[in-house]
């Protein structure tokens, strides 16, 4: 089984570091951190990349990323320069947005006035989804 990221702070750069409990033990050479093999789910480890990258290019800061995903900033920032993403810097159009549940998101969107003048993405998030909105010509 390959590993590719620290599950602390994404690093790739790690060494093996002992056995414990017939699992391989790694180390993490950037954070020091202990991990196993059975702690990485690999596709929920993809899931949250795709999804921290996806925010990211959105607009959202690493600190918001890492307020709405639960994952450090540091990881985000280290996929962002492993994966090579660029994002035009823009200030002005920074979005805001919401974490809804199913009937929550169906309600917002039978309010007209929710949507007119911006535009929407919605992207799920866990058992819940997240609406992401700009408003272009709000000032
Ligand atoms: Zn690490």
């Amino acid at each position: 089984m390959k590993i590719e990221l620290c599950p602390n702070c994404g690093s790739d750069s790690y060494i093996k570091s002992g056995i414990v409990n017939n699992r391989q033990r790694y180390k993490c050479k950037k954070c020091n951190y202990f991990f196993s093999v059975n702690k990485i789910g690999k596709k929920i480890d993809d899931y949250y990349v795709n999804k921290s990258l996806q925010l990211y290019l959105e607009g959202l800061t690493y600190r918001e990323i890492e307020r709405i995903l639960g994952i450090s900033h540091v990881s985000i920032m280290n996929w962002v320069k492993k994966y090579n993403i660029k994002r035009p810097y823009n200030s002005t159009y920074h979005p805001t947005y919401k974490i809804l549940n199913a009937d929550e998101l169906g309600n917002y969107f039978q309010n007209a006035e929710n949507v007119k003048g911006a535009g929407v993405i919605v992207t799920e998030l866990g058992d819940k989804f997240m609406l992401i909105k700009w408003e272009r010509f709000k000032d």
